[in-house]
């Protein structure tokens, strides 16, 4: 880790990640190591007072039983030798004076029984303190009672052990303690790196997409944790894109490829008009033509347009109370000399009114486009069906047609830019028009469908509900 990575690694995830693991894992482990301390020191203060109430009781019970020689005589038994340097028992009459005791040399300025102590009644409970006397270096614990109407005991044990245990006890503890520390880093950094694996695989593949690999994925660990699936979300992403990417690149394919033959005829009709054996007449007709394939281009490129608009969400609908009986009504009218002129009979199904909420313009023109295919692709004495119906939620115009039918496979296809079936070729069309119907009624929060059997005819179906979510 040099020192000029070191201000920019500080920044990352993983090391702030590192750093939080460390200091909650030492925290916790210096925190259960002093616990543990704390609750073997009391354990072990408890043991010596409980061992001192014990010399009182028995030092009572002396006294009861051997009168004060008896005590006296125990008491030299008992106290012999080393262990006066650390215990002691002072028997002291009920006015303070000294009545007997151990050798108290090897505890100076041992202080007097206190006042509550020779006024207390016989037989109470022992009372602990913990002296520090001059020139010992530990302190002396003592535990004093009245064991008498007549006497007071105080029994006293240096605490050196108990001190020497619990310095012994630190001296065992601190090893761990210390490598708890220093253990916290590399165990921190070693979870950080675990963890963020996942997320360093998704900043890999989103590496290599950017450098022109579109087609990598993030490999899949565990769906079921975030990272997992966040790893499924961005490979979800990543598979929409590809789509959209795909999409877009047929749709300028097929732009480009629709817009060569109209401007080759423009450039053909420009040319030929500029050859000097034509008449006026001819030149007109070859302006005519090229102005004709000119406005042929421009609606192609207004289409694409209005659709894309209509799909990214930026159109504002003028929706008005509409009544789409009367609307497709008056569709099917306009329709009828086509119908006529091609031998066809269209029908219109329809209830005497059906309010709704649209804007009039775009439901005009998907509904028109709906029923000029169904002409298009018609044969002469076929039948195409208009009808109209409204279960309260939602309103479903069907256009149903005898005519030539789209197999499965192109039913899917249909509603893409510049998509036209390869029967439909000799028929006009630049393959916009159902896409453009499919955007105005996704606009109003509805959809169009399409069932077809080749040869026998489709019914495509245009819904739109009255309260669009
Ligand atoms: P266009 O009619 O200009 O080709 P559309 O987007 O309106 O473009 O339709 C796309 C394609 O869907 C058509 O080329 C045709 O192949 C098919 N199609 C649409 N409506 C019908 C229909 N009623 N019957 C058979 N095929 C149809």
């Amino acid at each position: 880790m040099s020192f000029e990575t070191m201000p920019e690694r500080r920044r990352t995830l993983a090391w702030r990640l590192t750093c939080w693991y460390a200091a909650v894992f030492a925290a916790s482990s210096l925190v259960a190591l002093s616990v543990a301390y704390v609750l073997i020191v009391a354990q072990v203060r408890e043991r010596t007072d409980a061992d001192l109430r014990e010399d009182v009781e028995e030092l009572s019970d002396l006294l009861r039983t051997e009168g004060l020689d008896g005590f006296g005589e125990q008491l030299r038994l008992d106290l012999q030798g080393d262990e006066t340097e650390d215990e002691f028992v002072r028997l002291s009459s009920r006015d303070g004076s000294l009545v007997l005791a151990s050798d108290l040399d090897e505890f100076p300025g041992l202080p007097a029984p206190a006042d509550s102590l020779l006024r207390s009644d016989s037989g109470a409970e022992a009372v602990l303190a913990t002296l520090e006397l001059a020139g010992r270096d530990h302190g002396v614990r003592v535990a004093s009672a009245a064991i008498s109407a007549d006497y007071v005991v105080d029994v006293g044990e240096t605490m050196e052990d108990d001190d020497e245990f619990v310095a012994g006890l630190l001296g065992r503890l601190a090893p761990p303690a210390a490598g708890a520390v220093l253990l916290a880093m590399p165990i921190g950094w070693f979870m950080a790196r675990r963890a963020l694996r996942p997320v360093e695989a998704v900043t890999r593949t989103a590496t290599e997409i950017a450098a022109g690999a579109i087609d990598r994925r993030v490999a899949l660990r565990d769906p079921s944790d975030e990272l997992g699936r966040l790893a499924q979300a961005f490979n979800a992403m990543l598979d929409r894109i590809e789509l959209l990417v795909g999409g877009m690149r047929e749709m300028s394919d097929n732009l480009a490829h629709d817009l060569r033959s109209p401007l080759t005829r423009i450039r053909a009709a420009a040319e030929m008009s500029l050859s000097g054996d034509r008449s006026d007449g001819a030149r007109a007709s070859l302006a005519a033509t090229a102005t004709e394939e000119c406005d042929r281009v421009l609606e192609m490129i207004d289409t694409n347009l209005a659709i894309t608009e209509m799909e990214s969400g930026a159109v504002r609908l003028d929706r008005t109370e509409i009544d789409l009986a009367q609307l497709v009504g008056e569709a099917c009218e306009l329709f009828q000399t086509v119908a006529e002129d091609r031998k066809l009979e269209l029908l219109a199904e329809l209830p005497n009114r059906c309010p709704l909420f649209a804007d009039r313009q775009r439901l005009q023109r998907a509904i028109a486009n709906l029923i000029d295919n169904a002409l298009k692709y018609t044969p002469a004495t076929g039948r195409v069906t208009v009808a109209l119906s409204d279960d309260g939620h939602q309103v479903r115009i069907t256009v149903a047609d005898t005519g030539v039918g789209i197999s499965p496979a192109e039913t899917t296809r249909i509603f893409e830019r510049f998509y036209r079936a390869d029967g439909s070729r000799s028929e006009p069309g630049n393959g916009l028009g159902l896409s453009l119907s499919l955007a105005n009624a996704r606009a109003h929060g509805g959809g169009i469908s399409v069932e077809s059997v080749p040869g026998r005819g489709s019914r495509f179906t245009l819904v739109l509900p009255h309260h669009p979510a």
